[in-house]
Parts: C-alpha cells; sequence; structure tokens
C-alpha cells in the first residue's frame, strides 16, 4: 500500500481515561475484530492486566479503515500504558508513530498524566488528536474540558471529538480526524533498510519475536539482517502483522509496523530502540533511539525455594527482553541467600515484575523493601552509588550522603490542597509553586525526597484526597540530607535483608514502629525473640515476641482429630511464604514492614 494511506498512531491518556475501551471501538468499527471473538479491553491480553483493569505492555495492531472520502486506509494502532512507571513504555510506542490520539475524560478533565504524556508526543514531534471522551456520564462537562485542553495545553480543540467509548458514541469521528491530521508515513522505499525496534518477546520455538517499524525501506523473507547496535546478523524467517491474530506476510514495507523472526536465541542481540538494516546494503546510521530509562526503584528478590535460583535468572532475562527498564544482577544477603537486587521504574512496576515472576513462571519469591539510589561520599574522596542499605560503607569512611530528589505535580480539586501540603510537608518535601488549571483546580508542585515517595506516599496522597489528585513527578537531582543506615537485629542479630536508609530526625519514631510492625508481623516460636532497630551499633528501638507459652496441639489432645488436623493445616498455611532467618522463621511480609507504617 502507498505510504499516503499509512497512520500509524498511539493512544495517549492518564489511567482511565478510556484508551483501552477506545481500542476496544475502533478495533470493532473498522471490523477488525468478529463481534464474536470481542471481549473487553482486548488488547489488554496478560491476566495481569485484566485483573488489575489496566494496561502495562504496548499493543500494535493493523486496521483497514474506509474514509467518509471512500479512500481505503491502513492505521496501525498502538495501545499504551498511562501509569506514571510505565513512561517508558510510553515514549517507546511514540517513536514508532507520527501521531497520538490524546483522549481526556470529560469529568476528571486534564490529569497529571495527560500532561506528562503531552510533552512526551511533544518530544516526539508527533501531531496531537485530542478526543474528551465519557461525554454519557452525567458529570461530564466536554465544554469545560475543551476550554482547559485550549489553556493548558495549548492544543486546538474547538471542534475535537466528542466520544463515548463505552457506548460507541462518534468512534467515527475520531478514526476521520486521524486521518485528516495525523501525517502519512514519509519513509524511503528505495533507501537501505532502516527499522526501529520498539518491542520483543520471547517464543519458546521461533525465538526473539521483534516488532519494528519500518521507517526506510523494507523487510523480506530471507533478508540479511544486521541489528545495528548489538552487530548480530540473521536471516529473516517469518514477518507480518497483528490484527490483533498474527498474520504472516512477505514484506513489511516502509511505513509499515509488524513483527519478524529470524530464529534468534540470544535474547541479548536483540535491544528495543536499537535499528535494523541490511547486512547486504547496511544503511550509514542508525535511528534516533529513545531515552533511556534508570531504574529508580531497587528491592532484592529471593526465591524461597533456594533450588530456584536459575529459574529465577532465566525469568528475569526473558522479561527484560521487553522491559528494558528492568534491571538486574546477582546479589548474596546473609539472611536471605542468594538472589538479584533488581531495578524498577517505580513501585508499580516492581509490584508488576514480582507478580509475573510468580504467576508466569511459578517461582515464590521474598522481596525485600524497595530503596532507591544513595550517593555516598567516603572520606577518601570517593562517590559510590548505595542502592542496598546493606551495602552502606562504615559509618566512619562516610563524609556525607546524597539522596534523590523529584519535583512533583499534584493535581487535586481545591479543597483537599490543605491536606495534600500537610502531607508532603510530612514527607520532608519543600512548597515550590501552586498553579490555577481551572477555577476548581490546582496543581501543587513540591520537590520531595524520591525515598519518601517509595514508602506509601500513593497510598496516602489517595486517601487524603479520597483519590481525586493525580501525580506525576520527574527525577531532578540528588540533595545532602542527614542520613543513615538503620540496622534491624532479630535475637540479636542484623538481618541485612531488613536494614533501611532513614533520616535521622525521623529515625527514632520510625525505628520504634518498625519493631512494632515487626512483633505483630512475626509469630510467636518456642523461645522469646528481641527485635531490636540500631543506629551505627546504637539500639534506638526494642520490641519482644514472647515465646510460645505451650504446643498448640496440646489443647486437642483426646479431642478430635479432624480438629487437630485442621489446626496443622492452619498452621502449615501460616507458614508457605516464610524464610528461616537464623533461628526464627520470618514471613515475606516483614521484610515489606518498613514501606507502611504510621
Ligand atoms: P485506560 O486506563 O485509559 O485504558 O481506561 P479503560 O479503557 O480501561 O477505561 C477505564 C474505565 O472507564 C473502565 O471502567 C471503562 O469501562 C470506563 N469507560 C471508558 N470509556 C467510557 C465512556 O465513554 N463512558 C463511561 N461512562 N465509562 C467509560
Ligand atoms: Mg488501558
Amino acid at each position: 500500500m502507498d505510504q499516503k494511506h499509512i497512520r500509524n498512531f498511539s493512544i495517549i491518556a492518564h489511567i482511565d481515561h478510556g484508551k483501552s475501551t477506545l481500542a476496544d471501538r475502533i478495533l470493532e468499527i473498522t471490523e477488525t475484530v468478529e463481534q464474536r471473538e470481542m471481549k473487553e479491553q482486548l488488547l489488554d491480553s496478560m491476566d495481569l492486566e485484566r485483573e488489575r483493569g489496566i494496561t502495562i505492555k504496548l499493543n500494535a495492531v493493523q486496521l483497514k479503515y474506509t474514509a467518509l472520502n471512500g479512500e481505503n486506509y491502513i492505521f496501525h494502532l498502538i495501545d499504551t500504558p498511562g501509569h506514571v512507571d510505565f513512561t517508558y513504555e510510553v515514549s517507546r510506542s511514540l517513536a514508532a508513530c507520527e501521531g497520538a490520539v490524546l483522549v481526556v475524560d470529560a469529568a476528571q478533565g486534564i490529569e497529571a498524566q495527560t500532561l506528562a504524556n503531552v510533552y512526551l508526543a511533544l518530544d516526539n514531534e508527533l501531531e496531537i488528536v485530542p478526543v474528551i471522551n465519557k461525554i454519557d456520564l452525567p458529570s461530564a462537562q466536554p465544554d469545560v474540558v475543551r476550554q482547559e485542553i485550549e489553556d493548558v495545553i495549548g492544543l486546538e480543540a474547538e471542534d475535537c471529538p466528542l466520544i463515548s467509548a463505552k457506548n460507541g458514541l462518534n468512534i467515527r469521528d475520531v478514526l476521520e480526524a486521524v486521518v485528516e491530521r495525523v501525517p502519512a508515513p514519509n519513509g524511503d522505499i528505495n533507501a537501505p533498510l532502516q527499522a526501529l525496534v520498539f518491542d520483543s518477546l520471547y517464543d519458546a520455538y521461533r525465538g526473539v519475536v521483534a516488532f519494528v517499524r519500518v521507517k526506510e525501506g523494507n523487510i523480506r523473507v530471507g533478508d540479511k539482517i544486521r541489528f545495528m547496535a548489538t552487530g548480530a546478523e540473521y536471516e529473516v524467517l517469518e514477518v507480518g502483522i497483528r490484527n490483533p491474530k498474527e498474520v504472516k506476510k512477505d514484506m513489511l514495507e516502509c511505513g509499515e509496523v509488524g513483527w519478524l523472526c529470524a530464529s534468534i536465541k540470544s535474547i541479548r542481540d536483540v535491544r528495543v530502540g536499537d535499528t535494523i538494516t541490511s547486512a547486504a546494503r547496511p544503511a550509514q546510521n542508525p535511528l534516533v533511539g529513545y531515552r533511556e530509562m534508570n531504574p529508580m526503584v531497587y528491592c532484592g528478590l529471593y526465591p524461597i525455594d533456594s533450588a530456584k535460583y536459575n529459574d529465577l535468572r532465566d525469568a528475569l532475562e526473558k522479561l527484560q527482553l521487553n522491559d528494558a527498564s528492568l534491571q538486574f544482577e546477582a546479589e548474596t544477603s546473609q539472611a536471605l541467600g542468594f538472589g538479584f537486587r533488581c531495578g524498577f521504574l517505580g513501585l508499580l512496576h516492581m509490584d508488576v515484575v514480582q507478580e509475573r515472576i510468580e504467576r508466569e513462571y511459578h517461582i515464590d519469591l521474598i522481596a525485600t523493601a524497595p530503596s532507591v539510589v544513595y550517593h555516598v561520599y567516603t572520606t577518601d574522596g570517593n562517590m559510590q552509588h548505595i542502592e542496598n542499605p546493606s551495602m552502606m560503607p562504615e559509618v566512619q569512611k562516610i563524609d556525607h550522603i546524597e539522596e534523590p530528589f523529584v519535583r512533583a505535580s499534584i493535581m487535586t480539586p481545591n479543597e483537599y490542597v490543605g491536606a495534600i501540603m500537610e502531607l508532603c510537608q510530612r514527607k520532608r518535601g519543600n512548597y515550590k509553586d501552586m498553579i490555577y488549571i481551572d477555577a476548581n483546580r490546582m496543581n501543587v508542585v513540591y520537590e520531595l525526597p524520591l525515598g519518601e515517595i517509595v514508602f506509601d506516599f500513593f497510598d496516602k496522597l489517595k486517601s487524603c484526597t479520597k483519590g481525586y489528585a493525580s501525580f506525576d513527578y520527574e527525577l531532578i537531582g540528588y540533595q545532602t540530607n542527614k542520613l543513615s543506615k538503620m540496622d534491624i537485629l532479630l535475637n540479636g542479630e542484623i538481618v541485612d535483608a531488613l536494614s533501611a536508609i532513614v533520616h535521622r530526625d525521623f529515625a527514632y519514631p520510625r525505628g520504634r514502629a518498625i519493631c512494632e510492625k515487626l512483633k505483630k508481623l512475626i509469630p510467636k516460636q518456642q523461645f522469646e525473640i528481641p527485635i531490636q532497630a540500631a543506629i551505627n551499633g546504637k539500639i534506638i528501638a526494642r520490641a519482644d515476641i514472647k515465646s510460645l507459652r505451650k504446643n498448640v496441639l496440646a489443647k486437642c489432645y483426646g479431642g478430635d482429630i479432624s480438629r487437630k488436623k485442621k489446626l496443622l493445616e492452619k498452621q502449615k498455611e501460616g507458614k508457605k511464604r516464610m524464610k528461616a532467618v537464623g533461628s526464627v522463621e520470618v514471613p515475606q511480609e516483614a521484610f515489606m514492614a518498613v514501606l507502611s507504617m504510621d
């Protein structure tokens, strides 16, 4: 097909504004998916996505659309996640497109990730097509939202489509706007091949499947290709598109989005963001890849069954294949044995990776509390990146410690501004700015330590604003602070996996809170267990777990056997997620205890 009739676009929005629902309607109206195969949020194919109702992995589909002008078009629609943790995925999708449909909820208006996504789209020089969704809601205010789009984002929104993705109202307006406003691709079909790898996955039979956007030239089955970053060369065995089922083709043409297989067994050869070119007639330069994202949050992941260590490495490697922002390296913990220190973009990302490992790879995990990366300056003039509190140098050798700070924008209805400021203050934030979005809503800007955000900032923000505030942040740099490592001792022994870095002004209450919390979480055992918090060897808090007074089975003696069985069953249940740390059995929740305290 002539490139003039191709449109490549993404749908971007704040979470829950209706991207996936709109994608569903578009699949229906273009008859890409037959009615009987249609299920809600069809592109969210991972179980986890369906359960949580969020989009995690992007997905690209090809659709055919006959426009009102009578011409036939091919659309490549790339669905994107909207959560702040998955910005990386969004920027990858956008690099493969010429346009973005921006969905804004008619009742909620512009929110934090609406803006964040708009900036990403502008960075990629995309044409943005605003769409106001959920106009069926009684609380919808399309005119107010239209004005917001013009004032806050600066986009022309006078005749932007007003739709209900849920009811299928005015969906055609969106497609017409795409035809009219999104530029067609303009690659040179005769130029040497340049194709951007924007995603990949591993298939047990075919090896790596790479998702590509052909920017220049084309790819045919049988071609010899080269990955420009790694230099690896392969012969193309299959190419195709998804609609969303896989459809094989003979070639992918200039301007198209599709997939290819080349019997690639080494997952390291295929880097997301790399450019594929022809081995026989290579391009001079690779395409501009996209911004590498550095992990913001780290935690240790340990298999509960230590025999699964290698399986865990495999699982992490496979997940990393299409999630370049996931990082990991081997680490050992005295308490937990062999495992991996893993880096994530944020807490939701961390959660999703853990859950995928448990579900898709069947490995039960112990995860340690998340930590940010500290810059530790030692007296010899060096600086170390410390992402695992237990690796902190000896206190005598430390000159000072810096922690990462973020600039947070919190968009909220006016009435919650007071509560938000109180929360930010408690989280060691510095007030920066307050901007009116419209008469009823504000954007409150704070600088906050990232270390406080990974604690329970999201939950607290949600509860103090009844869920009405939205939140976005970006790293702005490092600041020196009074920080110390706090150790936790169980039965007199330091448990490295429980160490945390705390601000000294908050150390006492935090130490006390964590001891109390652990006391509740660690079950009683045959002996008394002291729990202590210590800074630089000095005990700052303590709580004791009393020993079990008598054998729990004793009271069943002479009693009914089934009751005894039940009791044992119950004990076993409780044991599932335990790890023996020295002589103490510690449940998974205990390692996360530092996260939720107050
Ligand atoms: P995403 O996070 O942007 O992908 O949002 P989803 O498509 O998953 O939609 C979030 C929620 O909004 C779901 O419960 C949808 O059913 C609902 N929703 C989406 N579009 C509409 C709409 O036009 N009207 C109404 N009332 N609800 C909608
Ligand atoms: Mg979605």
